[in-house]
C-alpha cells in the first residue's frame, strides 16, 4: 500500500477517524481504500487479548494464555538473554493471535516501593530498566510484532495517576525518569510509544509537545507512532499538534469531530493529522504485511519455559547454615496458602487469564514425608489462632519448614498504591510463631516490590520469588532444592523500613501533585549517599555456591569523553556447583562540581561457570557511562576528573576498583560577569593574571581586619575565612571592598578582558 497516496485520498472525516480507536482495542478500518483495522492488546508478560467483552482494568476475561514472569522478576534476573526469549514467545502469541502491537515494557522507575504498579515495572535504576527494555523489545518485534513501551513518562504512582502532575527539574527527568525509554528508542526502535495519563510539568504528557516530539522524535529519532494511554486525552486537537498520533481506546466519535472542527477554522494544520494518520498506517502495514496466523503457539511448551525463566529470576536472600538446597527425603513442613495457590501476577491491565498454574504443592505433595498446614487465610490480615495452632503442629514434626508468604493480591495492583510495606499481620504473625517451634525456617515470597521483614532474624533462609509467573511453583522447588542454583539479583533496594525511601516524604497526598524532590537520589543513589543502612542493598542477591574476582584491567589509564574504556574482570566459581554470577559495573565520580550519587550502575553482565571454572568478562564504557546532565550547556557532559570504575556483587559490595581519567574536550562557555565569583572564575587558568590585581587589593582590604600568618586565637577572623570570603566575592563587590581604589569602569574593562582571553 502507498500510505502518502492513501491518507491523500481520504476524507478529512476519515483522517480524523483514524485517530482514535475503533473500540477498546482497534484502530479503525477504512473499507473503500483497503486501509485495515489492527488489533492492540496488553500484556506484556504474556498476552491479554480480549475477544469479546473489553476493559482496560482486567475485569473481563481474556484467551487463555500463558503468564511469564511479571516485570519485577524478569528485571532480577539481569539476564538480557532471557528477557529477549520472554518476549519472543509473546511475539509468536501475538502473531498467532492476529494482534499487531503488545502493551508493554512498562518501564516506570521503582521511585517508591508503594507504587501499585511496581511488580510490572522493571526497576529503581534506569540503565537496568532500559537494558531490560530493550531486549524484551528486540524479542518481540524479531517476530514481526510491535511493541508499546510505557507510560511515556514519570508516572511512578498509580494514586491519582489520571490527574496527577509529575513535577520533576530536567536533570533528574533525563538521569533518572527518561533513560529507559531514550535506550529502548534509540537501540531497539519500538513500534509505538504509550504516554502515561499524568500531566509532566504541567501539561498532559498526551498534550506535551517537548516529550512527544522535540524529545522522542528529534531528539531520539523515533520512528513509530504515539498512542494515549486508555482514556488519557484531555484536549485532542492539542494532543494531534504536541504529536499523539492514536488516542485509545474510541472517544464515541467525540473527539474525531473536534479534530475536524479545529482542520476546519483554520485553527489545526491538516498536514499534522495527515502525519499522524501516516505513522499509524506505517505500523499497521508492518504489521500487516508479515502478519503469520499461522504461527506456532503451544502453551504446554510455553508454560515449561516459563518454568525454566521463573527460576532464573529468584534471589537467595539470606541462608545461614546452608539450610538451602533442601537434601532429597527432608522431612519438610510446608507452609501457607501460596504453596497451594501462588500469587504469580499483579491486578489490572496486565492479568494474564492464565492456561494453567502449578504451585509448588503440586511437586511437593508427591515427596514422602512432607507435610501441609495453611498457616493463614490470604482474605484475612488477622491471625488466625488455629490456622497458627496447626501450622506449629506440623511444623514441630519437621526437619525443615517452608513457609509461602507474600503479599495477597489486594495489596498491590494497578490504579491504587500501598500504605506500608507490610505482609498481612497474619503472616509475620505465623512467620515468628513457627520460627520459635522450628529453628530451620526458610520463608519463600511473593511479591512485587519491596517489604519489610521484622521476621528477619529469626529464619534461616529467605527466597524472594517475586511475581514469577504461572510455572513458579515449580520453579521455586527446583531453586528449593538445588536442581537450579539461584542467580537472581534485587533490581532495587530493599528498605529497612518505608520511612528510609527518599521518596517518602513527598509521595503521595491529594493535591493532584507528584513532586520528585529527591531528584537523582532514587533507591540506591540516596542510600548510598547516606551511607544509610537497608536491608537489602540493590543488585544483591546469594548462590549455592562462591565466586571469586581478579585481575581487573582497563584499557587505559586516561582517556578523552569521547574514546570510550575497555575493562575487563576475571571471575571463578570457588563452589562445588555450577552457577551464575552476575558481575555489576558502578562508575564513580570521585570529585565533581555538580552533586552526584555515589555509584552509578552503567554495566552488568550474567556468566554462567562450571566449579572452578575462571571466565574473563568485558564491559565497554562510553561518554554517557561518567556524563551527567549539564543544565549550563542543555546536553550530558563529562567533567574532567577521576572516575572509579567499581566491579560488585552488589551497589554495598565493591570487589574490585580501579580509577580512570576523563578528559572533557567539551568547554563550557563560562562568560564573565559582573557577578561572577574569583573562583569560579579562577577555574580557568588563563584567568588567574588578569585577576591578580583584584585579588591582591582583596587581600589587601581584608589583610586590615585579618591576623595573616600569626593568628591570634581572639581574633573573629581566620585565613581560611579570609580566603573563602575573598573565593566566594563577586567582582562588583570590589566597589565595595576595594577601599575606593576600584572604579565602576575598570570592572567592565576586566570583564571585557577576561571575555576576550582564549
Ligand atoms: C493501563 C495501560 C494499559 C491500558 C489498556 C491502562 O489503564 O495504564 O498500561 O495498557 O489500560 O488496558
Amino acid at each position: 500500500m502507498d500510505i502518502q497516496a492513501t491518507v491523500a485520498n481520504m476524507t478529512l472525516e476519515e483522517k480524523a477517524g483514524l485517530l482514535s480507536g475503533l473500540d477498546f482495542w482497534h484502530t479503525k478500518p477504512v473499507p473503500r481504500l483497503g486501509v485495515e483495522s489492527c488489533m492492540v492488546s496488553d500484556g506484556p508478560h504474556g498476552l491479554r487479548k480480549q475477544d469479546d467483552q473489553a476493559d482496560h482494568l482486567g475485569v473481563n476475561d481474556a484467551i487463555k494464555a500463558v503468564c511469564f514472569p511479571a516485570g519485577c522478576a524478569t528485571a532480577a534476573s539481569f539476564d538480557r538473554a532471557l528477557l529477549q526469549t520472554v518476549g519472543e514467545a509473546v511475539g509468536d502469541a501475538c502473531q498467532h493471535e492476529k494482534v499487531s502491537v503488545v502493551l508493554g515494557p512498562a518501564v516506570n522507575i521503582k521511585r517508591s516501593p508503594l507504587c501499585g504498579r511496581n511488580f510490572e515495572y522493571y526497576s529503581e535504576d534506569p540503565y537496568l530498566a532500559g537494558e531490560a527494555a530493550v531486549s524484551f523489545i528486540n524479542g518481540v518485534q524479531s517476530r514481526n510484532v510491535g511493541t508499546s513501551i510505557k507510560h511515556f513518562a514519570a508516572n511512578s504512582q498509580e494514586h491519582r495517576r489520571m490527574s496527577s502532575n509529575s513535577v520533576a527539574d530536567e536533570r533528574t527527568l533525563r538521569e533518572i525518569y527518561l533513560p529507559a525509554f531514550e535506550a529502548a528508542v534509540k537501540r531497539a526502535q519500538p513500534w509505538t510509544v504509550m504516554c502515561s495519563y499524568n500531566l509532566v510539568n504541567g501539561t498532559y504528557a498526551c498534550e506535551n509537545r517537548w516529550l512527544l516530539t522535540e524529545l522522542l522524535r528529534n531528539e531520539w529519532g523515533f520512528k513509530g507512532y504515539v498512542m494515549s494511554d486508555w482514556g488519557a486525552v484531555d484536549d485532542r486537537v492539542e494532543c494531534v499538534k504536541a504529536g499523539l498520533d492514536l488516542e485509545m481506546p474510541a472517544s464515541a466519535g467525540e473527539n474525531d469531530k473536534r479534530i475536524v472542527q479545529a482542520v476546519q477554522e483554520g485553527k489545526l494544520d491538516e498536514k499534522l493529522v495527515d502525519l499522524c494518520c501516516e505513522r499509524i498506517l506505517t505500523i499497521n502495514q508492518r504489521y500487516l504485511t508479515h502478519a503469520k496466523p499461522d504461527t506456532a503457539w503451544s502453551l504446554d511448551a510455553d508454560h515449561e519455559l516459563a518454568r525454566a525463566l521463573a527460576a532464573e529470576c529468584m534471589v537467595l536472600l539470606k541462608n545461614e547454615d546452608a539450610l538451602l538446597p533442601l537434601h532429597k527425603g527432608v522431612k519438610l513442613a510446608v507452609i501457607g496458602q501460596f504453596a497451594k495457590n501462588p500469587r504469580y501476577q499483579g491486578g489490572g491491565s496486565s492479568h494474564i487469564n492464565s492456561h494453567k498454574i502449578t504451585s509448588a504443592w503440586d511437586s511437593l505433595s508427591a515427596m514422602p514425608g512432607v507435610t501441609y498446614a495453611d498457616g493463614y487465610d490470604v482474605d484475612c490480615d488477622d491471625p488466625d489462632e488455629s490456622l497458627i495452632a496447626q501450622a506449629e503442629a506440623v511444623a514441630r514434626g519437621a526437619e525443615t519448614v517452608v513457609i509461602f508468604a507474600g503479599l495477597p493480591d489486594r495489596y498491590e495492583s494497578e490504579g491504587y498504591d500501598r500504605t506500608h510495606l507490610h505482609m498481612p499481620v497474619a503472616q509475620e504473625t505465623l512467620i515468628e510463631r513457627i520460627a520459635k517451634v522450628n529453628p530451620n525456617v526458610a520463608v519463600v515470597l511473593h511479591n512485587g516490590s519491596p517489604i519489610v521483614m521484622p521476621w528477619l532474624g529469626s529464619v534461616k533462609a529467605v527466597l524472594e520469588a517475586y511475581l514469577g509467573g504461572q510455572a513458579v511453583g515449580g520453579a521455586t522447588v527446583d531453586v528449593l532444592f538445588g536442581n537450579v542454583n539461584p542467580c537472581g539479583r534485587l533490581p532495587e533496594s530493599f528498605p529497612l523500613q518505608l520511612e528510609d525511601n527518599p521518596s517518602f516524604p513527598w509521595y503521595g497526598g491529594e493535591k493532584n501533585v507528584a513532586e520528585y524532590r529527591e531528584g537523582v537520589f532514587v533507591g540506591y543513589r540516596w542510600y548510598d549517599k547516606r551511607k544509610a543502612p537497608v536491608l537489602f542493598p540493590f543488585g544483591f542477591g546469594l548462590s549455592y555456591t562462591a565466586f571469586a574476582y581478579a585481575n581487573l584491567r582497563l584499557s587505559a589509564s586516561e582517556i578523552k569523553d569521547t574514546e570510550s574504556l575497555t575493562v575487563t574482570v576475571d571471575v571463578t566459581n570457588t563452589g562445588a556447583v555450577p552457577g551464575k554470577e552476575v558481575v555489576q559495573l558502578y562508575v564513580a565520580d570521585r570529585e565533581s562540581t555538580a552533586i552526584r550519587p555515589v555509584r552509578e550502575l552503567k554495566g552488568f553482565e550474567k556468566v554462567a561457570l562450571a566449579p572452578g571454572e575462571t571466565k574473563t568478562v568485558t564491559f565497554t564504557l562510553d561518554r554517557r557511562a561518567f556524563a551527567s546532565w549539564n543544565d549550563a550547556i542543555h546536553d550530558w557532559h563529562v567533567e574532567t576528573g577521576a572516575f572509579g570504575i567499581q566491579i560488585a556483587r552488589s551497589s554495598r559490595d565493591i570487589a574490585l576498583e580501579a580509577d580512570v581519567t576523563v578528559l572533557s574536550t567539551v568547554e563550557i562557555p563560562d562568560k564573565a560577569t559582573l557577578n561572577s565569583i574569583f573562583m569560579d572564575l579562577l577555574a580557568q587558568p588563563k584567568n588567574a593574571e588578569a585577576l591578580k590585581p583584584m585579588m591582591d587589593a582583596m587581600s589587601n582590604a581584608f589583610a586590615s581586619h585579618s591576623t595573616g600568618e600569626d593568628e591570634n586565637a581572639d581574633s573573629a577572623v581566620s585565613k581560611d575565612m579570609m580566603q573563602a570570603m575573598i573565593a566566594y566575592t563577586p567582582l562588583r563587590a570590589m566597589l565595595s571592598f576595594g577601599n575606593g581604589m576600584i572604579r565602576y569602569e575598570d570592572l567592565v574593562q576586566l570583564v571585557d578582558q577576561l571575555n576576550a582571553a582564549k
